[in-house]
């Protein structure tokens, strides 16, 4: 749609496709033209063993040659690679939102210590294969990475270096998050839209729409699917409401970043209206969830022009459920276990892969009158998938737990877009030259791969992991 001037010299652009495809975990773009080499992204891989493995591939070129990372948004399966790259030699800029950059480190932080403490579990019971198990990246890395941290206003075109510009656009999926054009030496534009949000999220405005590009990377997490919200708000009161009234515990397993603050939200509006009983403590049990929580609060404060208006209007009392606690320490965390009668946990990781969450869902998982509520995507390979797909065990410290509580899977709360609504921000564009469909498990992007190639008559693909095509 573009036309491009090229010079003699520039050539085509080369998109290699280093994860985010087939998988909604690693999510990496590179992009190479004559004078730049620029990553999209730069996810760690999540979920089952063979792809978490990926995260000790080597890259297929040198990460000292790469000039600069943009990030769309601060979930760890779109920067958590970062510090490994970092490691790797990489001395480039990192350009994203400034509300990213912020959570982004939040979320580093935490996904070292996580990997730390993981190969101190596993050096100290001997269950890793690797002897000594080692973690991908340290708190020095991450230390190290937020220094190359160089966040750029949303809506303003930028150089990344001669030739090549940047424009963050808007995502609506989580605070920061934005969809990314790049214009390349030869004039051609690449689009790439991270995750996008969901034109209902009771927080943020839907993300801008799409307004045409050459190339189009876009996200097919329910590429196969279509939200309820309404249906969604109605079950995930109906599934508290019902364990409370047995004296059970309700633990939802959140992912920090967004899917904390959407929870609360939706806690705080049961309390307003009298659904959930004042001495009904709330809890919070994540350092990261707690972090991330400030810097929602602080947009919320200065008028952030992401949020909706009816959220600035209500101001920081849309997303505190009062009284809700914190815990911020382990001992607080431990605490929480000694309350008797019941109460609703909120806690990361949200797959259930690891964090504070497992130990509250050893706690209550054997017994029938608490509820687990499944409340985001639920990747293949996690415990939160096992729970949904109604595992009668679960693995966790190596041991098995019987799963006697109720399992609610909600996840129309998730802060994707679904199917209808990606055709939707695609809306009145102009057909790119070639539309990629990535980050969604393969049946999700081939589904919505022959929705835009039936009704929108564009050319889509299913790209392959590690394959190579030029923007054109
Ligand atoms: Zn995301």
């Amino acid at each position: 749609m573009s036309q491009p001037a090229p010079s003699a010299a520039s050539r085509p652009a080369l998109l290699r496709f280093l994860g985010g495809v087939r998988t909604v975990t690693g999510s990496k773009f590179l992009v190479e033209s004559d004078h730049a080499r620029i990553l999209v992204d730069c996810g760690l891989f999540q979920g089952v063993a063979d792809l978490r493995r990926r995260n000790w591939d080597k890259l297929p070129c040198d990460a000292r040659d790469i000039h600069a990372v943009v990030i769309t948004h601060a979930h760890l399966d779109h920067c958590g690679y970062l510090p490994r790259l970092v490691r790797h030699g990489f001395r480039g800029p990192i350009l994203a939102g400034a509300a990213t950059a912020r959570l982004a480190e939040i979320v580093l932080r935490d996904s070292a210590r996580l990997q730390m403490e993981a190969a101190e579990h596993a050096n100290r019971h001997g269950w890793s294969k690797h002897r000594p198990a080692k973690p991908l990246y340290d708190d020095d890395d991450v230390d190290h990475t937020v220094s190359f941290f160089d966040p750029v206003p949303v809506g303003s075109d930028i150089e990344i270096m001669a030739g090549t510009g940047l424009r963050l656009h808007h995502g609506g999926h989580i605070l920061g998050s934005a969809w990314v054009r790049l214009t390349l030496e030869d004039g051609h534009t690449l689009v790439v839209s991270g995750d996008l949000g969901r034109p209902g999220h009771p927080l943020l405005l839907p993300p801008e729409p799409f307004t045409g590009a050459d190339v189009l990377l876009v996200e097919s997490t329910y590429g196969n699917r279509r939200h309820d919200h309404e249906s969604a708000q109605r079950e995930f009161a109906s599934v508290i409401t019902r364990t409370l009234s047995r004296g059970g515990t309700v633990v939802i397993p959140a992912f920090a970043i967004d899917r904390t603050e959407v929870v609360l939200h939706e806690l705080a509006t049961m309390r307003g209206d009298g659904s959930l009983p004042r001495h009904v403590p709330v809890y919070v049990d994540s350092p990261m969830a707690l972090a991330a929580l400030d810097v929602y609060r602080d947009a919320i404060r200065s008028h952030s022009p992401e949020l909706r208006p009816e959220v600035l209007a209500v101001g920081e009392a849309v997303i505190s459920p009062d009284p809700f606690l914190a815990a911020r320490t382990v001992q607080e965390s431990i605490d929480i276990n000694n309350t008797a009668g019941p109460a609703i946990i909120v806690s990361s990781a949200g797959m259930a892969t690891g964090g504070r969450v497992l130990h509250h869902l050893h706690r209550i998982l054997p017994d029938p009158r608490n509820a687990v509520v499944i409340v985001g995507f639920a990747a293949a390979g996690t415990r939160s998938r096992d729970l949904v797909d109604g595992a009668r065990n679960l693995k966790m410290f190596g041991e098995y737990v019987p799963v006697r509580a109720e399992v609610a899977d909600v996840p129309h709360f998730s802060a994707h877009a679904d199917a209808d609504q990606i055709l939707d921000w695609l809306g009145a564009a102009p057909a790119p030259h070639t539309t990629y469909l990535v980050h969604g498990e393969e049946t999700a992007a081939e589904t919505l791969r022959d929705r835009i190639s039936d009704e929108l008559g564009w050319t889509a693909v299913v790209p392959r992991s590690g394959e190579a095509v030029l923007v054109r």
